[in-house]
């Protein structure tokens, strides 16, 4: 049964919310430097997360903390000094108050954070969000919190409209968090929400089919996952970058893969295909493809030649496609299989002779895909059956969804 708008979150469904996340979290959580850290530690690793990656913090946390150990030893600082072991974190305003707040720490409370109501939230650059995080995860009390991926896991499960920005939208989310957060381990919980939004509940790609919450998710249950959170209005439409795997073996025959069977085109099928994250290559991404999604390591094949090459090789094509505020570019990228590996999904997969392709019903830019490799394994064209498509309506939502 799924949480109602407008209505208090019931306790049968707070509780499978909670269980199941926490569950999911044991067996998930990333293994991260400020996990299990101070007050100190986590109100540091807190701030050094604001606007920025994790990847990019962990370097930085590990040599703060190593030349800042404690609270006092940060206060006993110079600005200068600071700001060097801050340098190329950007927004240095965090270090200054940090910095500050430091001091303060130690003149008022002897260099420890204090736990009654109302100090931390009075230092400089502690907010809502940065109190609710020292408060749960530290000194384990049932604050809720709501960063970027917490406010778009919750608007996606309890399908909350309106403009994430907006003060009353806001407003909304934090009350569900408190009527989620558990007296018992609220700090896990929260980790456990934030978790969920960086590697399930990904902006551009959620995977529904993997989420503890699906059961009880309104977008997950519903066409397109995506249309949650609503875009803001005045935002410039994003790249992403999607990369598919064309897996083609010795017969001639090509890899194919079924969507699950949630969210938009859910049960059609494609060439394996994954959401290129930050930094990675198409190419890289067609491998991982080849890997996560296929269940096979494979060699890039030259596509003029159709030559197996190692390094660089050419897509066989690049097909651009708009969705919402989303420019998606996807690559293809003709493969020859080498070792069958253990997939991370388990999802239906054929191969296909290029002739029985174009009976699996497939999204309109997979199509676009399948015909360029037709194109380029020289397919008998004019003897392929009519193309079984889902032509898109409205707002072309195919890369929404993964
Ligand atoms: S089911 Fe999908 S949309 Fe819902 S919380 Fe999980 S990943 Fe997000």
């Amino acid at each position: 049964m799924k949480a109602a708008l407008n209505e208090p979150v019931t306790s049968d469904l707070r509780e499978r919310i909670v269980t199941k996340l926490l569950e999911w979290y044991l067996q998930n959580k990333r293994d991260l430097p400020w996990r299990g850290a101070s007050a100190y530690g986590v109100w540091v690793s807190e701030i050094m997360l604001q606007q920025t990656q994790v990847a990019t913090v962990i370097p930085y946390y590990l040599r703060f903390m190593e030349r800042f150990p404690t609270v006092r030893a940060l206060a006993e600082a110079s600005q200068e000094e600071v700001l060097r072991y801050w340098a190329g974190l950007g927004y240095y305003a965090r270090a200054r108050n940090l910095h500050q707040a430091a001091k303060i720490l130690v003149e008022r409370y002897g260099g420890e954070l204090p736990t009654e109501p109302g100090a931390i939230e009075s230092l400089p650059g502690v907010g809502r969000y940065t109190a609710g995080a020292i408060r749960s995860i530290a000194f384990h009390q049932p604050y809720p919190l709501v960063d970027a991926n917490v406010a778009r896991v919750l608007s996606r499960l309890f399908g909350v409209s309106g403009n994430l920005r907006s003060t009353s939208t806001q407003a909304r989310l934090w009350n569900l968090a408190q009527q989620l957060v558990p007296e018992n381990e609220p700090g896990t919980f929260n980790q456990a929400l934030m978790e969920l939004g960086s590697l399930v509940c990904i902006p551009s790609d959620p995977r529904c089919e993997q989420c503890p919450l699906l059961a009880d998710c309104v977008a997950g249950n519903a066409p397109d996952p995506t249309a949650w959170p609503e875009a803001s209005s005045n935002k410039r439409s994003l790249p992403v970058v999607h990369s598919s795997a064309l897996i083609c073996n010795e017969e001639g025959a090509l890899l194919i893969v079924q969507r699950p069977p949630h969210g938009l085109w859910g049960g059609l099928w494609e060439f394996p295909r994954v959401v290129c994250s930050a930094g990675e290559t198409p190419l890289e991404g067609a491998h991982r493809a080849a890997l996560e999604v296929a269940g096979w390591e494979v060699t890039a094949m030259e596509p003029k030649t159709l030559r197996a090459v190692q390094g660089q090789v050419a897509p066989i094509t690049r097909i651009k496609h708009g969705v919402m505020h989303y420019r998606i570019t996807l690559y293809g990228y003709l493969m020859r299989p080498k070792a069958p590996v253990a997939p991370k999904e388990e999802r239906p997969k054929e191969w296909v002779t290029p002739e029985a392709l174009s009976r699996y019903p497939m999204p309109a830019p997979q199509a676009q895909l399948r015909e360029a490799v037709l194109n380029r394994l020289h397919a008998p064209l004019p003897n392929i059956q009519p193309c079984f498509v889902f032509e898109e309506t409205n707002s072309p939502d195919y890369a929404k969804e993964s």
